[in-house]
């Protein structure tokens, strides 16, 4: 039996490179840069206001002063006169400053006067006016050819508006893989039946398709199949067309495990089967290497919480790899709520529910029943990591902790 972190080096080097894929931006959230975003702009493009008020020369002005107005600026317009002493521009928040201005006066601190057939107002401000007031000076956020964001970047929706501001329309990202979820067990029914004696419903089909799309991939779920080797033969081969398939039960030392052997039958070459994790152990990881085309195979263990640990564990590692992202596993620290003692003799996940303490993000060990027990985790948050058992652990203990999602 190999380690957690053998496996995933394991994972790592059965990856083939990445493919990339350009992708409009009302597509792109959730997706990972494949190329540097570079912008083609100015941000902002001209010097502009950010008030509503006058554009002024700010060593002409003081409190009181009288100025005539030249001209009004829009947002979208483009000034027409240059200010000169004695001048100024009505000019609104996003507008052009014009030349010789350097500076911008708040309407709120202005009053207009209608005289001279011109248009005047006079300054009412209190404190000293400064070059650069109530204005951005073109490229002070950004200037054209900066690169917004790197290969590897995760883009989320707040990073949209952005993309959209250096004309990223469509950006170069990595391609999600496919993927096929294939569920395996006489005792299996869908989720819409009734069981009868002996059968319980198939929990881990909907979940690791939720898993997967929750990671953006596309799915495919292949429903059920009993354990009998031609079924399951056939369906295997259907859940080969894509570039994953997660398999889930059949993977143990049982009569009717017949998953290893169907895909040995099938050419999918192994590369681990049994990790030292608990829970998790039985799975079973291999490759289909077919006309330049690969396959990625898991087969994982049938409990839920097995599955569950072993996606995010090995399948998301090799997804997140695939789709350009870090494939190891992000812990956080928090600090156990209550002593917590841990019996057998590997790595174990035991579910937990983090409470926010005053001072210390706290965990909450769950009671749980082991690798059946889905109960538990609809209470839990994480999974708390607990290297060296059997241990016991005390309250207080900095623990390492995997959110689930
Ligand atoms: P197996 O890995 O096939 O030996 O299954 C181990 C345990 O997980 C057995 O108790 C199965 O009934 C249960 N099991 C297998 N597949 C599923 C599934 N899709 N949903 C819920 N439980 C399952
Ligand atoms: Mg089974």
């Amino acid at each position: 039996m190999i380690s957690v972190e053998r496996a995933l080096q394991l994972i790592e080097t059965s990856v083939a490179a990445l493919d990339v894929v350009r992708v409009s931006i009302a597509e792109a959230v959730g997706r990972v840069v494949a190329q540097d975003v570079v912008s083609d702009v100015d941000s902002p493009p001209h010097d502009k206001s950010v008030m509503d008020g006058y554009a002024v020369i700010a060593n002409d002005v003081h409190d009181g002063v009288k100025l005539r107005v030249v001209e009004t600026i829009v947002a979208g317009d483009w000034p027409r006169q240059g200010i000169q002493r004695g001048t100024c521009a009505k000019i609104m928040t996003g507008a052009p400053i014009p030349v010789g201005a350097d500076s911008v006066v708040m309407l709120e601190s202005t009053e207009s006067l209608e005289d001279d057939g011109g248009s005047w107002i006079r300054v009412n401000s209190q404190e000293p006016i400064s070059a650069g007031r109530h204005m951005l000076k073109r490229a002070a956020s950004l200037a054209a050819g900066e690169t917004v964001f790197h290969v590897g970047h995760r883009i989320r929706a707040t990073d949209i508006g952005l993309l959209a501001e250096v004309g990223a329309s469509h950006v170069d990202v990595y391609r999600q893989p496919s993927v096929a979820v294939l569920s395996t067990g006489n005792e299996l029914v869908a989720a819409h039946d009734i069981p009868r004696r002996g059968q319980i419903r198939n929990s881990n089909g909907p979940m690791l398709a939720a898993l997967c799309r929750k990671m953006g991939f596309p799915v495919t779920d292949l429903g059920i199949v009993h354990d009998h080797p031609g079924e399951l033969r056939s369906k295997i081969e259907m859940g080969l067309e894509r570039e994953i398939l997660l398999l889930s039960g059949g993977v143990s030392a049982g009569i009717l495990d017949l998953v290893p052997k169907t895909l040995a039958d099938l050419s999918v070459q192994n590369v681990f089967h049994g990790v030292a994790v608990k829970p998790g152990k039985p799975i079973w990881f291999g490759v289909l290497k077919k006309e330049g085309k690969r396959t990625l195979v898991f087969g994982l263990p049938g409990n839920p919480v097995s599955s569950l640990v072993c996606f995010t564990l090995f399948v998301r590692a090799a997804m997140a790899r695939m789709a350009g992202l870090d494939p190891q596993p992000h812990y956080s620290w928090a600090t156990l709520a209550k002593p917590h003692d841990v019996r057998g003799n590997r790595p174990t996940y035991w579910p937990g529910r983090t409470v926010t303490g005053l001072e210390k993000w706290l965990v909450e060990p769950i009671e749980w029943q082991g690798s059946s027990d889905m109960r538990a985790l609809g209470v839990a948050d994480v999974l708390i990591f607990l290297n060296t058992p059997p241990a016991s652990h005390a309250a207080g203990e900095a623990v390492p902790v995997l959110r689930l999602d």
